[in-house]
């Protein structure tokens, strides 16, 4: 008999009772707006702005409303205005060009190597057309940063990093988020810390810092920002900056203030998941694992693999058999977008050019996501499968 996969690929684990209590307490209070605090107390949400600030090592936190909302709040902190163009991912999630959208400005895509990070020899042609890059750390692949920040920093080119997949990853020890002029984390549900909803924005200027916070909708409250700039640094800012109103509550930030402190631990967790399917998953003909550079520390919070050069109808057919046996493989390269997934290519709203060689990629690029509610042998079970259905298919081709 063929084994089946019962698990599910969305299942999380709870948030932990230490969290729970927490946000029992801030419920029992009542006081579940930041800026709602009584005589002498620090809200949950600057305890976790000071615990994340001192975390990544960044001078500023803001808590904000969710990851793509951190986003959107840091290009226009950085000055993006309507029809200015920004460049970014061609292989990210809709959240990111849809960033760039709401501030009125026109995403430009980058292709993505082999190695699943942005190409660099893309980039550096195209650095003359934007004076932002939105780097998206898609899926937790950190790319050559140093490299990155040197063409960047030479042209002139202003670096936001998008840190939804890599909530405590380090390039060459330099943690994520640290190396451009802003860094946005996420703690949606499906990130590395679960509020349901939520966005972390870290920088080290305090004139950024203090226009983010303004218009994050700290109306002139923003003194009581203890992971923020001075007071002084609002002099001028608090009149000239709009409330763009998308603040955290002290009850998500209550949720993860636990999550912050096992972060560390559950990172562990992930890589040893991934690494049990990383092994099941060697020396599969026709299956291209991704290496990681020596330089990157991720946290596998999902797993990727490549079907170079399948035809469409051949990864269509490993998909399917995956899902018939319990294994949810998401194809970034489906000609349609479907649920999460989608290409530069489905977002019409913002036309692009063709990539040829990224496509290649994008067309074999299988995703799956790894919640720590999997065992490793869960996962093993799960690579099994995989090469299982891609030795068939591929068998068949042949
Ligand atoms: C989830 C995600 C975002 C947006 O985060 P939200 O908190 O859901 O708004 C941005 N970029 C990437 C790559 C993501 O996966």
């Amino acid at each position: 008999m063929t084994e089946r996969f019962t698990g599910s690929f969305t299942q999380q684990e709870p948030i932990p009772e230490e969290g729970i209590e927490a946000a029992l307490r801030v419920m029992q209070s009542g006081r579940l707006h930041r800026y709602n605090t009584a005589p002498g107390e620090t809200a949950e949400t600057v305890l976790l702005e000071q615990e994340f600030a001192a975390a990544v090592g960044a001078k500023y936190c803001l808590a904000v409303a969710s990851g793509g909302y951190a986003i959107g709040t840091a290009l226009r902190a950085c000055g993006v205005k309507p029809g200015d163009k920004v460049l970014t991912n061609a292989f990210t999630l809709a959240p990111v060009p849809g960033a760039i959208a709401g501030v009125g400005a026109v995403p430009v895509y980058v292709g993505v190597t082999e190695g699943l990070v942005i190409d660099l020899d893309d980039l550096a042609g195209k650095l003359d057309q934007a004076r932002v890059l939105l780097l998206s750390h898609m899926r937790g692949h950190l790319c050559d940063m140093e490299a990155l920040m040197a063409l960047c920093d030479a042209a002139d080119v202003t670096v936001i990093e998008d840190c939804a997949h890599t909530m405590g990853a380090k390039w060459n020890g330099r943690p994520s988020g640290t190396f451009g002029r802003f860094g946005c984390f996420s703690t949606q549900t499906y990130k590395h810390i679960n509020s349901g909803e939520g966005g972390l924005l870290i920088g080290d200027d305090p004139e950024d810092m203090a226009r983010a916070t303004m218009l994050s909708g700290s109306y002139m409250l923003y003194g009581s920002h203890a992971a923020g700039p001075a007071p002084e640094t609002f002099a001028t800012l608090r009149y000239e900056t709009p409330n763009i109103s998308g603040r955290m509550d002290n009850l998500r930030a209550a949720i993860l203030r636990p999550q912050l402190r096992d972060l560390d631990t559950q990172a562990k967790r992930w890589n040893a998941r991934y690494d049990v399917i990383e092994k099941g998953l060697r020396d599969v003909p026709g299956l291209t694992l991704v290496e990681r550079p020596a330089a990157e520390a991720f946290v596998a919070s999902s797993f990727q693999f490549l079907l170079l050069d399948w035809s469409a109808p051949a990864v269509a057919e490993v998909q399917s058999r995956c899902a018939a046996r319990g294994v949810e493989l998401k194809w970034f390269g489906g000609a349609e977008p479907v649920g999460f997934t989608s290409r530069y290519d489905s977002w019409r709203y913002a036309p692009s050019a063709e990539m040829p060689a990224s496509d290649r990629v994008l067309a074999g690029i299988m995703d799956l996501r790894l919640p720590l509610t999997f065992s490793r042998d869960d996962c093993a079970q799960i690579a099994r499968i995989i090469r299982a259905e891609v030795g068939a298919v591929w068998q068949a081709a042949a």
